[in-house]
């Protein structure tokens, strides 16, 4: 709950932390120290790293010093740190920040469409805003360093080309989007620096929660450092170019810069692409010019997908943009054998998505790559977690093999031919890259504010005439009308995320009608005459994937990232889009503060009652345990929700229900006098398994959890190893893992003995006499796998011998349909969507009469993709997503589905938590048969 608005309460602290004040009259300090001096070294030397709480300590001096530069703390990170942003300017421009705010603000049309004269007065005056975010992936630390040196440069060069860009540009930059990580890199690559164990990966992810996965936050904004930026992007500065710095695997081109591969997505104006072409172009010359080979564009990523840093600026009318520099590994150089330029084209690597990126992408599924690499992309080579990964050599008696995209061709001018590369290399490329963007943003000032004013009011025209995006049907808004939803408080949910992406979003004052349906007073608008309404609609939309063939015969490239995410699907609710004008007649208010999720409660005499719907009832009824009050459920009713009754003080309701708001509702004090009780709720005694060497699925389970006030106890190895779990649970949890990863674990020779391995046989005797003295065991995707294949279970996993041309799902919606008289399925919606990517999905098997299997979810016999890409659709029509085996005691919850895909997927969430509250149910008959 207290993070809900994060993005609000930053934009107010805005004022509150200026650090550097102005200092020096004119021109710069002479005493302003060099960052070699600071640090003791020259950023970029082999084995060295700044720490980021001494990159703080030297920016904060540095703005002390310098009339050109400003430090501000936006609040603290998810451990503690300052998350730091650094505006630079020229001393005139910084003195009159605001008003260059204000001029930037209304470039994008904040508080209404800019007067002509307001127009004239932003093309004539206005700065280029710029903004550079660096080291979101921790171990991708060159950024973080080659920052620093760039600032100082800016803050004491008195070259007419640095004077250029600090009177046209408002240069702003997050010297490292997750503070927390590079401290964490750095501590780590200290200690494992010059032993046999350099190349140990780092033992947990390097975002507390969510590790490389800080890439994929943008549009949900669930950690804080996603909120922060959001504060930044769409709440504050509004910067018309986001370019984000990351680093690739070793082994090929050396920089990747704009623009990306296709396909293009349909709801981005073409001049935003264009622009990341003129400004990536600009970077890529600029390193030519300095004879920086192995400079790259057109491969790899694709453009398309909403939730990225950077990438989600397009949506937004910003010109978004990447960077990816090879690794060396952390601070230590890499060594690759040399190839010989070959002037004979290649099909692979013409082809754009080929080259060194190879296939097998499809970061989406990011997850569960096995306890080494949990943290990296499933492909080596492509924004990799660089170093960390360990024994893939590189060193110089273990050189890298040679390059082997080694063409020239007009994507790849100079290929990189192998040698040394070293984080100075890094820094380097990292420099003139982002130097060169602030020279061309200087240069081009007035023409990117025009183009960029185009583009916003062409936005709001085109959502005027109904024409956003290219497909033919007509779109003019989006109505989220909330007590029709099965959970109306997921509709305040995704009204709470959008207002996060700085859309605007209103209430209807009075009922209306919209495409011959009545919407009632309160219904959510969002209309898309709105300079963001081609995020609004993306994000909401279902996504059709665009089929990109290399050649007419070949099959289509399958996305980079998952292939889906609207959010009104994931979330379970129902988006209407307006296929015709809305009433401009309409009284609409506009939505400032996220409301509080309504519920549908009532006091009955003896206690309360509650409509038992969605995740959030898990919370409340979290809040209630803890508070000691009893929950029961009644069994459903014919809409098939089940009420809760609750038994409590009247200050622990009050307490629990802080954020809702009471309303009678369909399903409030429905109870009958003595209502069918099917179970009573218990705390469950959570046990969730984390592998070392980072599990993203763990630490998104493990911040779901939180979130929603369940306790949990985390088990490493050794504590599942040491047995006799059922005295200390009801539940573990195993997130997705791949293959046999859970037993196994990463065995490399490079990895610190302490966090070799997985949990062996003895874990896995463990595991099993915890089900057999009545333990749920609950595993998630992949993680299904060992529990079939090991245990005699009453299912079988479809998906194990199905090659990727029979049927491929890189991260889509499925349709689901759920058992809700299951007590796995309470409160779901019977009809719902799920988040499916490669993972198994079942039929039952009969002839295990010990068991009781129930399929708790499975796809319908007709069409099961709701939005995105899938390859063998019937493959899946009709078979089993979630699978609960009761051998009594024992329980086995599968989910091939995983019911809680980057915090996104709130409409399977209860599936999860059901499944908690199952394992401490003990021998309650819930069904109530
Ligand atoms: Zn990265």
């Amino acid at each position: 709950m207290k993070s809900r608005h994060n993005y609000r309460p930053v934009y107010r602290l805005f004022s509150l932390f200026v650090v550097g004040l102005l200092v020096c009259a004119t021109g710069v300090c002479a005493e302003v120290a060099t960052p070699e001096q600071f640090f003791g070294f020259k950023l970029g030397t082999d084995k060295k790293l700044a720490r980021y709480d001494k990159i703080v300590e030297y920016l904060q001096k540095l703005a002390g010093q310098s009339d050109r530069v400003r430090v501000r703390n936006l609040g603290p990170t998810t451990l503690g740190n300052p998350y730091l942003l650094v505006e630079i300017s020229s001393p005139e421009n910084l003195r009159n920040l605001e008003h260059y705010k204000s001029l930037e603000r209304k470039l994008y049309f904040q508080g209404g469409a800019p007067t002509d004269a307001e127009r004239d007065e932003i093309f004539k005056s206005g700065k280029a805003v710029v903004l550079v975010t660096n080291n979101l992936h921790s171990t991708e630390i060159g950024s973080s360093q080659a920052i620093v040196e760039l600032i100082h440069r800016l803050a004491t060069d008195n070259s007419d080309g640095v004077k250029k860009i600090l009177d046209n540009v408002v240069f702003l930059t997050v010297p490292s989007a997750n503070p927390d990580g590079q401290i964490l890199v750095t501590d780590w690559y200290n200690k494992v620096v010059d032993t046999p164990n350099e190349s140990s990966p780092l033992p947990v992810l390097y975002h507390y929660y969510v590790g490389h996965d800080d890439n994929r936050d943008m549009f949900l904004f669930s950690q804080k450092e996603s909120a922060l930026a959001a504060g930044i992007l769409w709440h504050d500065w509004f910067p018309s170019v986001w370019l984000d710095e990351h680093q690739q695997g070793s082994d090929g081109s050396r920089i990747f810069t704009m623009p990306a591969r296709d396909p293009i997505n349909p709801n981005v104006d073409p001049l935003i692409y264009r622009w990341e072409a003129i400004l990536g172009t600009s970077q890529a010359a600029a390193l030519d010019a300095e004879g920086k080979t192995g400079v790259i564009h057109n491969v790899s990523y694709d453009s398309y997908y909403v939730g990225a840093f950077g990438w989600t600026g397009w949506w937004h009318n910003q010109v978004g943009m990447l960077t990816e520099v090879a690794s060396a590994r952390i601070a230590s150089p890499i060594y690759q054998q040399r190839a010989t330029l070959s002037l004979s084209s290649s099909q692979a690597a013409a082809s754009g998505g080929g080259g060194a990126a190879g296939g097998g992408r499809g970061t989406g599924a990011g997850r569960g790559a096995g306890a080494g690499r949990g943290a990296a992309p499933a492909a080596a080579g492509v924004d990799a977690s660089p170093g960390a990964g360990g024994g893939r050599g590189g060193t110089q008696e273990q050189p890298l093999p040679a390059p082997t995209d080694i063409t020239p061709r007009n994507d790849y001018l100079q290929p990189w031919l192998g040698g040394k590369w070293t984080l100075g290399d890094i820094v380097d490329y990292e420099v003139t890259a982002t130097y060169a963007l602030l020279e061309t943003a200087a240069d081009r000032r007035e023409t990117l504010l025009r183009d960029i004013y185009k583009v916003n009011l062409d936005t709001i025209e085109k959502g005027r005439k109904g024409e956003l995006g290219r497909g033919s049907e007509k779109a003019y808004g989006v109505l989220i009308p909330v007590s029709e939803q099965h959970d109306p408080a997921e509709a305040v949910e995704l009204v709470d995320k959008l207002i996060g992406g700085g859309v605007e979003v209103y209430r209807a004052k009075n009922e209306f009608k919209q495409d011959e349906k009545t919407y009632a007073a309160g219904t959510f608008v969002v209309p898309f005459t709105q300079v963001f309404a081609r995020y609004a609609k993306d994000l909401l939309e279902r996504q059709t994937f665009p089929q990109v063939r290399v050649t007419p015969e070949s099959d289509p490239i399958p996305p980079y990232d998952v292939s889906s995410w609207s959010l009104g699907l994931q979330f379970g609710v129902r988006t209407d889009f307006a296929k015709t004008a809305l009433d401009s007649s309409l009284a609409l208010e506009r939505v400032t503060v996220t409301p509080k999720w309504p519920l549908a409660a009532a006091n009955n005499g003896n206690g309360w009652s509650f409509a038992y719907t969605g995740a959030q009832s898990a919370l409340l009824v979290n809040r209630l345990l803890k508070g000691g009050a009893a929950v029961r459920l009644t069994k459903p009713d014919s809409a098939g929700i089940p009420t809760a009754l609750v038994t409590a003080k009247p200050e622990v309701w009050t307490k629990a229900v802080e954020g809702f708001e009471i309303r009678a509702g369909a399903a409030a004090g429905k109870a009958p006098p003595r209502p069918a009780v099917a179970t009573t709720l218990r705390a469950p005694r959570v046990g969730l398994y984390q592998p070392w060497g980072g599990n993203q699925d763990e630490g998104w389970t493990r911040w779901l959890l939180e979130h929603y006030s369940f306790d949990y106890t985390t088990l490493h190895n050794k504590d599942v190893q040491a047995g006799k779990l059922r005295q200390r649970f009801d539940a573990i949890i195993l997130p997705s893992q791949r293959g046999t990863a859970l037993l196994t674990g990463n065995t490399a020779q490079s990895v610190l003995p302490e966090y070799r391995g997985g949990i062996g046989d003895d874990g896995w005797q463990a595991l099993l006499d915890f089900a057999a003295e009545g333990g749920t065991i609950i595993a998630f995707g992949e993680s299904t796998n060992v529990l079939i294949e090991k245990l005699p279970l009453g299912v079988k996993n479809l998906k194990r011998t199905l090659t990727v041309q029979e049927h491929h799902a890189p991260g889509t919606i499925v349709n689901l349909q759920v058992d809700t008289s299951h007590p796995v399925g309470l409160g779901a919606a019977r009809e719902t969507y799920g988040f499916y990517v490669n993972s198994p999905f079942f039929e039952t098997v009969e002839g295990f009469s010990s068991q009781k299997v129930s399929v708790v979810a499975r796809y319908p016999n007709t069409t099961v993709l709701a939005s995105g890409w899938l390859r063998g659709d019937e493959l899946m029509q009709g078979r089993a997503a979630v699978v609960a085996i009761d051998e009594n005691p024992g329980k086995i919850v599968l989910f091939g589905i995983q019911p809680q895909n980057r915090a996104q997927t709130h409409a399977t969430l209860p599936l999860l938590f059901n499944a908690l509250y199952w394992s401490a149910e003990g021998d309650v008959n819930i069904a109530g048969q």
